[in-house]
Order: C-alpha cells, then sequence, then structure tokens
C-alpha cells in the first residue's frame, strides 16, 4: 500500500475506537459497561424532529449555501448573543458537519507548514491530531502540582514566532473542569497583543452545574468580532443530544469565516441540510431541554464522584461540568493503557486511558449513560482494584 506520510503517522481515536469495542461487546450479548461514552442517551427536542420532518415532507432535501441555511444562521446568532454576548452575523458563521469539521475549518484556515498551536492539557483526543492534519505542531502545556487546570502564564510562556493558535475547551473534555475568568481573561488579552487566534471550543458551554457559568472569552475581548483573533466553536451534539445529526458551527470575524468557508466548500459542499432544519428546531426550543439535561446530568455526577470516592486510592477533583469524570488510579496502575485493558477483560466496564488525553495515571469515566451503569460500572472497578 502507498499510503501517505501524513496518513500513516495519524493516531486512532481512541473515543470512537473505544465506542465500537463497547458496542461490539454488547452486540455478542456481553455484560459490558460503557463509561468511555461521549454523548447523552436522551431524546433530542421535539422541535428538531418536527423541522426536519417538514422538510422531508415537503421533498425539498437539496444542497444548502456553503455556510449554512439562512434559518439555522439565523438561531444560531440570536443562541450567540443570548449566551455569549455577541450578536454575530450570518457573514461571522459557517455551519458545518459537526464542531469537529468546524475546528478542522479552523486548523487548515490559519496553520502552515510547521506553524505551532497550543492547547494545555488535559485535551480533547482529537485536537493533536487534527493540529498534524493541517501539518501544524501540537504544543502541549500541562498543569502543575496534580492540577488539572494549566496556568495562563505557562501557556504564553509557549508562545513563539510560529504560533497561530491558542486552543482551550471549556468546560474540558476529559476533566470537567471550568477554567475560571481570569484565567480566560488572561489568554485574551495576551492574543489580542500576540495576534494569535483563541479557539474556545465552547460544546459543553451550557452543561455546567451547581450554578456555575463557564466565562466567556467575548466577555472579555477589546475588539469588535470583526477585529477579534476569538473564534467559538459550538453544536448541538452535546447540549442537544443530537451527536448523529452531525451539526455544529464556528463564530468569528468575516475574513477569516471567509477563508472557512472556502475550505468546507471544497470538502464537504454543505452540511445536511436535513440535520440543518433539525438544529434550527432544537435552537429554538432551546432553554427548557438543555436545562433539563444539565439538571439530570449534575445528578449522575454526584452519582459517579459518590461512587469513586468508595475506592481506596483514587483522587478526583469534583467536575463542574459536561459529562466526564477524570480521576487519578496512578496508585493502583501509573499505566492507563494498561489499566484502561485490564478493566476491559476482569470488570467488562470500557473506561478511557488518561494517556489519550495527554495526562498518564488517570481513567476519563463518563457519567452521560443510565445510573444504574455508574453504580455497577464503578463497583466492579472497585472489586478488582481493592
Ligand atoms: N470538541 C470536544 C471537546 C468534544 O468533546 C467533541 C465531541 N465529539 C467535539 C468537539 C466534536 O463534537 P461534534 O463533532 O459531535 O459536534
Ligand atoms: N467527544 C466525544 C468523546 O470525547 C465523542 C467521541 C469523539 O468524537 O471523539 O468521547
Amino acid at each position: 500500500m502507498n499510503l501517505s506520510r501524513l496518513a500513516l503517522s495519524l493516531g486512532q481515536s481512541a473515543t470512537l475506537k473505544l465506542n465500537e469495542v463497547a458496542n461490539n461487546l454488547k452486540a455478542e450479548g456481553k455484560p459490558v459497561i460503557h463509561l468511555g461514552g461521549g454523548e447523552p442517551e436522551e431524546k433530542i427536542p421535539r422541535g428538531a424532529l418536527e423541522e426536519s420532518g417538514k422538510l422531508l415532507d415537503a421533498g425539498f432535501v437539496r444542497y444548502t449555501p456553503t455556510s449554512g441555511t439562512a434559518a439555522l444562521k439565523k438561531e444560531i446568532a440570536a443562541y450567540t448573543e443570548q449566551y455569549y454576548g455577541v450578536k454575530p452575523g450570518p457573514r461571522n458563521i459557517v455551519v458545518a458537519s459537526g464542531a469537529k469539521q468546524a475546528i478542522y475549518n479552523f486548523l487548515v484556515s490559519v496553520i502552515d507548514p510547521g506553524d505551532e498551536v497550543i492547547f494545555p492539557a488535559p485535551y480533547w483526543v482529537s485536537y493533536p491530531e487534527m493540529v498534524r492534519l493541517a501539518y501544524g505542531n501540537p504544543v502541549i502545556v500541562k498543569p502543575r502540582d496534580g492540577g488539572l487546570l494549566a496556568k495562563a502564564s505557562d501557556i504564553e510562556a509557549h508562545i513563539t514566532s510560529r504560533t497561530k493558535a491558542i486552543l482551550l475547551n471549556s468546560p474540558n473534555n476529559p476533566s470537567g473542569q471550568v477554567y475560571p475568568e481570569d484565567f480566560v481573561r488572561r489568554l485574551v488579552e495576551v492574543c489580542e497583543d500576540r495576534g494569535v487566534y483563541l479557539l474556545m471550543d465552547d460544546i459543553y458551554n451550557r452543561l455546567v452545574f451547581d450554578g456555575l457559568k463557564a466565562p466567556s472569552a467575548f466577555a472579555f475581548s477589546k475588539k469588535p468580532l470583526n477585529e477579534s483573533p476569538i473564534v467559538s466553536i459550538n453544536g448541538v451534539s452535546k447540549t442537544f443530544s443530537m451527536t448523529g445529526y452531525r451539526i455544529g458551527w464556528s463564530v468569528a470575524s468575516e475574513a477569516l469565516t471567509q477563508a472557512m468557508i472556502k475550505v468546507q466548500a471544497q470538502v464537504s459542499s454543505c452540511p445536511s441540510a436535513l440535520s440543518q432544519a433539525a438544529a434550527a428546531g432544537a435552537l429554538r426550543e432551546g432553554g427548557s431541554f438543555v436545562d433539563a439535561l444539565r439538571d439530570g446530568l449534575q445528578k449522575k455526577r454526584d452519582v459517579m464522584v459518590a461512587e469513586l470516592a468508595k475506592l481506596k486510592k483514587v483522587k478526583l477533583h469534583k467536575p463542574q461540568g459536561t459529562f466526564y469524570s477524570f480521576a487519578d488510579f496512578s496508585a493502583y496502575e501509573p499505566d492507563s493503557k494498561k489499566l484502561s485493558g485490564l478493566l476491559l477483560e476482569k470488570a467488562m466496564v470500557v473506561a478511557v486511558p488518561g494517556i489519550e488525553f495527554g495526562l498518564e495515571g488517570h481513567l476519563r469515566l463518563s457519567y452521560c449513560g443510565a445510573e444504574k451503569d455508574i453504580i455497577e460500572g464503578v463497583s466492579r472497578i472497585r472489586k478488582i482494584l481493592d
């Protein structure tokens, strides 16, 4: 086989691979408990089904404009204004086939070969590989002293003449932590001063617990959107439980947005018309669906925290949002891939190794599934380890 160096060097998505492992074992009738998942199990908003149904009834399912339908962009603009305090125009938005594609559009639009993109660990599994796909170099900044949040000054210290962007995902997959206001403010200041893009992966932005809010980078910006280095990525996968619809989007300056549209036009033309209609329906229905989802996840977070506390040697920073916990299991086994393999083999529990997120010794355990699975899954882990 004559494959490219890029294809040969690319790692697999650990999360998607483990999803497959869990689903295959389930299909074989094995009593597997999937604590490695990354999608809520709730039904999607009624409005989403209705809107896509209307389009199907009309039999008019065609290409849409590359950057998305006017109807969905209108909803995204209203949503962004409500939750981020900035009102984008239609020329500031690109609707993509998932937040993943929106991030890719961005990276390809700003990276020249060898440029650097900085992000803190723990990071979402796909960031390093996506940066490499755009021929860039990922630069990873680890937290200190056993914490889960890197320091803004450490990130700043890694900026070089090759730095094109800083990526921040808050609330964070996998840690569930929310980066504090001072941290976000500092990154905005640094990016505006140094001419570096700040990509905010806001995909879990409304899944924050205990009345907390994840700070929006736009709140600290001194520049209007069209001069801003801030790019906000969002979508319906997590907050509206619509992972299979594959709708995400970016909000950015017009100049950057036009470049991202060119990329998308050559790669995928436009996102699915049906899915865009569904996403518009979900956003219109909005608030109450997300509030209920968040409240349910907060209860499951509490169950996960209580169950993990029963293990003698686990260290956990209580998650503040998302549906992931990221616990330190290094006192049992420092090699997280080995531990994840052991738990699958001996306990039939799927957990994602921390090393896939750039922090060894941890496991990511999700609480987006059924409460009984959280309890049974962690209790099986406890039987093996304690
Ligand atoms: N960013 C983060 C941090 C995620 O966890 C995910 C989940 N897959 C994505 C982006 C991509 O989401 P999607 O492509 O499903 O919109
Ligand atoms: N974001 C989810 C996760 O981290 C879904 C899988 C993926 O897209 O990587 O598990």
